[in-house]
Parts: C-alpha cells; sequence; structure tokens
C-alpha cells in the first residue's frame, strides 16, 4: 500500500498509478470558530441528503433531508440525475423558507474526482453502483451549476467539492485537532489524509503556508492492478464479475458494505452445495445475488450465545427451513471471517498511512454503516493497526455527519477566502 502511494503521488508514475492520491485542495484543517449560514449536498452511496447547517463556533445546528435517487437515474444520464438534485435542492429550499437567500454550498461528492480547484471536481469513474452517461471526464460543479440554471428558481453557488472521507475529517478535526486522517467503512471504503506538499509532485499550484494539503487517496482501487491477486478469492473473483465495474476497486470489493453480505453469501451456498450446512438444502433467497444484506453480518455475529436468535432469524428471513444449531456455529463463524478480514484489510491500509505521516499521535476520523453497527469492526481495527504501528499513539473516532458539517466547514473556508 505504501509503494501504491508513492506511485500515486509520483508525477512519472501518478498517470498509470491504480491508488490515485488526488490532491484535494483542502490545505488545512478548521480552525473551530468558523461561522455562517450553509447549504451541503451529500450525494455518494445509498442516500442522497440535502442540508442547511449553520456555524457557531461549536455550537452547529442542521436541518437535512433524505431524498431517494430513483435506480433509473442511477443509470441514466447525467442531465436526468442533475436535473433530479436541482429538484430536490429546490423542494427543500422551500420547505425550509430558504428559496430568497444565496447560501454558499458545499457539495459532497463522494466518486473518484481529479480536483483542478476546490470547487471544479472532474468525475474519473463512476462506483458503488451509480453509472449516469455524459459525466465520467466532466466538471460536476458545472453540471450542477447547469441544472440549476436550467430550473432558473433556485440561487445555488457550490463554492467547494470534497468526498465523505475529507467531510469525516474536517468535521472530527473541528474538535479534535490531532485529526489527521478521515476513513470511510460503509457502501464503499476510501481514505484521506494531510500530507506535505513537498511530497506531492503531482501538485502544480502554489506551495505557500500552509506546506500542506489534504490527499484523498482512493484506496478503494488497491490491487486493481493485480498485486492483490495472489491473496483474493474464488468468492473476490465472482463478486467482481458480476458487479458493475468489473476489475475495479478490488480492495473495497474485499471490505465494503456494498459486498461483503454478497461474500458470505457465495461461501455459505458453496457449503450447501457441498452438503456442509442445511442439510444441503437451501432456498431461492439463499440463491439469490445481493439477497444476503451486510448488516446480516452484523446481526448473526451479534449473537453471544447458543440461542442463536438474530442467526435462526437471518435464516427465517431467507427462507431457510432445515437448518441445525451446528449450521448457526457455521454460518457465525463464515461471518467471522470474512468481517476479521475486511477488518484487518482496512487496518492495514490505516497502518500505511501512518507510517506515511510518521507523527507520534493521530486521531483518524471514520464513518460508514460498517463501522459504525458491525460488533467487532472497530475492536478487529484497532487490535491489527497496534500491532502493525506499535510506535504511533492513535485513536478511532466515530465522525458524526461528516459529510454534511464537513462540506459547510470547507464552504466557510472556501467563501471566506474569495
Ligand atoms: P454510504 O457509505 O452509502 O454513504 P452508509 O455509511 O450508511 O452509507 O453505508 C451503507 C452500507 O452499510 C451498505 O452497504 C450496507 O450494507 C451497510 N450496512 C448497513 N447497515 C449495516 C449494519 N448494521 N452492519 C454492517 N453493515 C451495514
Amino acid at each position: 500500500m505504501l509503494d501504491k502511494f508513492r506511485e500515486g503521488l509520483a508525477a512519472e508514475t501518478h498517470p498509470t498509478a491504480s491508488v490515485k492520491m488526488f490532491a484535494t485542495y483542502v490545505r488545512q484543517t478548521p480552525k473551530g470558530s468558523e461561522i455562517g449560514d450553509f447549504l451541503a449536498l451529500d450525494l455518494g452511496g445509498t442516500n442522497f441528503r440535502v442540508l442547511h447547517i449553520q456555524l457557531d463556533g461549536q455550537d452547529t445546528k442542521m436541518e437535512s433531508k433524505i431524498f431517494l435517487i430513483p435506480q433509473v437515474i442511477m443509470s441514466g444520464t447525467g442531465v436526468q440525475l442533475f436535473d433530479h438534485i436541482a429538484d430536490c435542492i429546490y423542494k427543500f429550499m422551500k420547505e425550509n423558507r430558504l428559496l430568497d437567500k444565496e447560501l454558499p454550498l458545499g457539495f459532497t461528492f463522494s466518486f473518484p474526482c481529479r480536483q483542478e480547484g476546490l470547487a471544479k471536481a472532474i468525475l474519473t469513474t463512476w462506483t458503488k453502483g451509480f453509472k449516469c452517461e455524459g459525466v465520467e471526464g466532466n466538471n460536476i460543479v458545472e453540471l450542477l451549476h447547469a441544472a440549476v440554471k436550467r430550473r432558473g428558481d433556485i440561487k445555488v453557488k457550490c463554492v467547494a467539492v470534497i468526498n465523505d472521507t475529507v467531510g469525516a475529517l474536517m468535521s472530527c478535526a473541528h474538535s479534535d485537532r490531532k485529526c489527521a486522517v478521515g476513513i470511510i467503512l460503509g457502501t464503499g471504503t476510501n481514505a484521506c489524509y494531510i500530507e506535505n506538499l513537498d511530497n506531492v509532485e503531482v501538485w502544480n499550484e502554489d506551495k505557500n503556508e500552509p506546506k500542506t494539503v489534504i490527499i484523498n487517496t482512493e484506496w478503494g482501487a488497491f490491487g486493481d492492478d493485480g498485486c492483490m491477486d495472489r491473496i483474493r478469492t474464488e468468492y473476490d473473483r465472482q463478486v467482481d464479475k458480476h458487479s458493475i465495474n468489473p476489475g475495479m476497486q478490488k480492495y473495497e470489493k474485499m471490505i465494503s458494505g456494498m459486498y461483503m453480505g454478497e461474500l458470505v453469501r457465495l461461501v455459505l451456498e458453496k457449503l450447501r452445495r457441498h452438503n456442509l450446512i442445511f442439510c444441503g438444502k437451501g432456498s431461492e433467497d439463499l440463491s439469490t445475488r445481493g439477497r444476503f444484506y451486510t448488516k446480516y453480518v452484523s446481526e448473526i455475529e451479534s449473537d453471544i450465545d447458543d440461542g442463536f436468535k438474530n442467526t435462526k432469524q437471518v435464516f427465517e428471513e431467507l427462507g431457510l427451513e432445515h437448518y441445525l444449531v451446528e449450521d448457526c456455529r457455521i454460518a457465525q463463524y463464515v461471518c467471522s471471517l470474512v468481517s476479521r478480514r475486511a477488518a484487518y484489510l482496512a487496518a492495514a491500509g490505516t497502518a500505511a498511512i501512518l507510517h506515511k505521516m510518521g507523527r507520534h499521535e493521530v486521531t483518524v476520523a471514520v464513518d460508514g454503516s460498517l463501522y459504525r453497527f458491525h460488533p467487532h469492526f472497530h475492536d478487529l481495527m484497532v487490535e491489527k493497526i497496534q500491532a502493525l504501528c506499535p510506535n504511533t499513539r492513535f485513536r478511532l473516532m466515530l465522525s458524526h455527519d461528516g459529510s454534511g458539517k464537513g462540506a459547510a466547514i470547507v464552504a466557510c473556508c472556501a467563501s471566506s477566502n474569495t
């Protein structure tokens, strides 16, 4: 991972590097005293949200609303997607009586982007199930502003684009000065950290103080050059083959919430085919791709005694009728292997970042439902990072509402600079 970080940062190897190490144009963490009124958008996974955030030092007020992005729009055209986003902004502003205001907007857009400025982000590739035509290779701020203009009845100026990792980092750093890393373990996985400009060969902008920039690693693509193929399993290859982006995001596919349940399902199905579980009798649901949710992994691993209450409930939800206590034990063991591998892989990436930064003490902001709700993910990560970084004092801190608050903080810094 450290080698891949360096390849991404070096001018010569960056164009072909698998881990892109994009400079975010966010140069420093907040002071904690930021003040102002902002809109934020959060797009990048399960939910799309519009937010109104009032920053007043350590006192933050926030209103938000979740809007659905229908499947047809997720795989439709970019124009449809951004028109839909503009509709949602209008509805939100109307409901919250904001239509007469022109608030600076921070956009948390959590897909791999090459940035050419704080408010200029070019989508390199869709991930996490999105595939809208005509967006890759384009500046998403321009697409948003064009959609806003087509409507004509809202005043919105996007002043900053960040992703959810930067949001998590910024929102934790708002209250903890030692925070210098942001990690997402949700639908996908990614990480960012504060790097010295001297190490960022691809940085062609000013090198004034502060001589740092937040790097969005896009570590989900680690392994796309084949460097992990030796440790990938037949289940990993199947998940990849049937995904919307084969050959891409191989590290992400071994770790994150969009794929973990499916990995477990594939193992259980194979055991069943070999008559090693469920007396060889499965169910339609167990044979259906995507039907074993990652939240089941958390539920099954939360059973603490031989009553297997959650496990049995999951089996029933999957229409499995023929199971023994031994099958519960096997399913729990399979879940624990898949989640432990994921946590250790994420920990290895985190350890690489801590080594790269070389600080003695670091707070790591972490967000995402997988990390938040899995019963052991945090402990497994801490255990493995400790083993890999014995000389670093670190803390994994759950980030609350990073995508909204983080976007507002960056929008605040951006609008006070202009
Ligand atoms: P996103 O990353 O899309 O912004 P989340 O952080 O909520 O949003 O992550 C959603 C992912 O988390 C989904 O892939 C889902 O499978 C997974 N997830 C949801 N609930 C749980 C849970 N209880 N345990 C583990 N994973 C979960």
